[in-house]
């Protein structure tokens, strides 16, 4: 049975869709100002994943993502510019598109854009007014938080604690300083459209309310976006939909965590802000080669999880991936006639595909999953020893394909693959203001200890081999080989003075 974690029940409840095997899912998208950064790329894949996840389970999904181009970042961004705000949205909006095909996330159903459902939005702020619970002021239109006695349920937040809070920054044309703009007269210059309050354009959180009830009625199953969104995006997008339907608005509210740079939140100004582009640019593989390392480094950690993002955490998914392609082709390269291992493979097989579908049951459990085609891959590669026909064999690379296709793994044949590890400089990420480090040789030969400069580096050597170490006893434990596991746990303690630390995720962190 298929479990979703819904923010707004705080529990994994069992996934009943409204319509029999029907999933109709709208994910908040991007607000078309600057390319798309890591934290973009995680929750577009993430969704990508549980869409394609979905329709694996044989449910005919409709999946809307919308653009946001209109708001005040893009004004600014072209005031900045110099250049009108279409050319900012339009340039953005191509980069998004060019990001998400490079990292092979699929298209949705539906990609609606905000300034094409002026219509829509104006319609539902008309009927907040028809009803009650918004008030205009001059131009604008605000939403009366107070006329919404479930306020808050999302987020689990509290009406009065947030008067408090909101005391701060009193907008004096406001009721209640919770209360949101639905419509926002605009200022000589600014994009603007007609309205029966004026020319203005609409606030962020009524657009997703409309584009989504349009696409996909008043009531839909899954309402998807990165944590942030959850207050006050989500809850106003709540409030202001069940204000005006007097129905539920989405049932499942499905919430990604955030993506953090070297433990710290990645942002702007400590310029540790990583773009899709900049990955791709800099990393140095062939495009499928990175998009693939990126993708496994972003699904080896469940989604709700914070994810960090370090210099050596792309080398690692990378290198995991090296071992899976290097059995892709032992697959195929192998001469071997005699089948002595074939009997043992349809039954590996089938609890790959069970544990597969047990894991992403259980909350879309990505690393899990990840985790059956490690333990395959080890079984296979003990088959291969003992020998397998050519048909066995190519049952096996078929079992990786097929399942591998829901997480978008393993599609690409072993021969465009690039095994060489380019051990890009460390540091290559460092930019801006956040630690200095000296510049280093593009090539680093791990054996020698040495760069192929000359220079010794063994400090960040010795952290590559511990980084080996935690990663070789992860797949122990994933194999259930534990005294392998306790071994080089003490061979870490004892050498390098590390101490590990198991985390509820899945993850394993390490300390000096
Ligand atoms: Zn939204």
């Amino acid at each position: 049975m298929l479990k979703v974690f819904n923010t707004l029940t705080g529990r994994k409840d069992p996934y009943e869709p409204l319509a029999p095997g029907q999933v109709r899912m709208y994910v908040c998208g991007v607000t078309v100002y600057d390319y798309s950064h890591l934290g973009h790329a995680r929750s577009a894949l993430v969704f990508d994943v549980i869409r394609r996840y979905l329709e694996y389970r044989s449910f005919d999904v409709t999946f809307v993502k919308n653009f946001t181009d209109v708001d005040d970042k893009i004004i600014n961004r072209a005031n900045q510019l110099g250049i009108p705000w279409q050319e900012v949205t339009t340039k953005y909006i191509d980069a998004y598109y060019h990001d998400m095909e490079r990292l092979g996330v699929r298209t949705a159903t539906v990609e609606p854009k905000a300034t094409e459902h002026m219509e829509e939005i104006i319609r539902l702020i008309r009927t907040l007014l028809e009803k009650g619970v918004a008030y205009r002021v001059n131009g604008d239109v605000y939403f009366e938080v107070q006329k919404y006695p479930a306020y808050g349920r999302l987020s689990k937040r509290k009406l009065d604690e947030l008067q408090a809070g909101a005391r701060v920054e009193v907008d004096e044309r406001k009721r209640n300083p919770v209360d949101f703009a639905l419509w926002k007269s605009s200022k000589p210059g600014e994009p603007a459209w007609p309205s029966p309050w004026g020319p203005g354009r609409p606030g962020w959180h009524i657009e997703c309310s409309a584009m989504s009830m349009k696409h996909l009625g008043e009531t839909f199953d899954i309402h998807g976006g990165g944590q942030d969104l959850i207050f006050p995006h989500h809850e106003n997008e709540i409030a202001q939909s069940c204000s005006a339907t007097d129905k539920e608005f989405a049932r499942y509210w499905v919430h990604n965590g955030f993506v953090t740079v070297d433990q710290e939140k990645m942002s702007k100004s400590l310029g540790n802000f990583f773009t899709v582009k900049e990955i791709f640019e800099k990393w140095g593989y062939r495009e499928e080669v990175t998009a693939e390392a990126i993708r496994y480094f972003l699904l080896s950690t469940h989604y709700r999880s914070p994810l960090d993002f370090s210099d050596s955490s792309l080398s690692e998914a990378k290198r995991a991936l090296d071992r899976f392609y290097s059995l892709f082709q032992r697959l195929e390269e192998s001469s071997a006639t005699r089948g002595l291992g074939d009997e043992r493979l349809p039954s590996l097989l089938e609890q790959l595909g069970n544990e597969f579908r047990q894991a992403m049951d259980d909350d879309f459990n990505t690393p899990a999953a990840i985790a059956q085609f490690q333990h395959l891959r080890g079984e296979v590669n003990r088959l291969l020893e003992m020998e397998l026909s050519r048909k066995a064999r190519e049952k096996a690379l078929e079992a990786f394909r097929a399942l591998g296709q829901v997480l978008g793994l393993f599609q690409i044949s072993w021969r465009d693959w690039e095994f060489k590890d380019l051990y890009p400089p460390v540091g290559w990420m460092n930019k801006g203001t956040q630690t200095v480090l000296p510049p280093q040789p593009k090539e680093w030969n791990p054996t020698q200890g040495v760069t192929t400069a000359g220079t010794p580096l063994p400090l960040i050597e010795e952290e590559r081999e511990i980084q080996r170490k935690v990663d070789e006893r992860k797949e122990a434990r994933q194999r259930k080989d534990f005294r392998r596991a306790d071994e080089i746990k003490k061979e870490l303690r004892e050498r390098y003075h590390v101490i590990l630390e198991d985390r509820p995720d899945g993850t394993t962190r390490w300390k000096r």
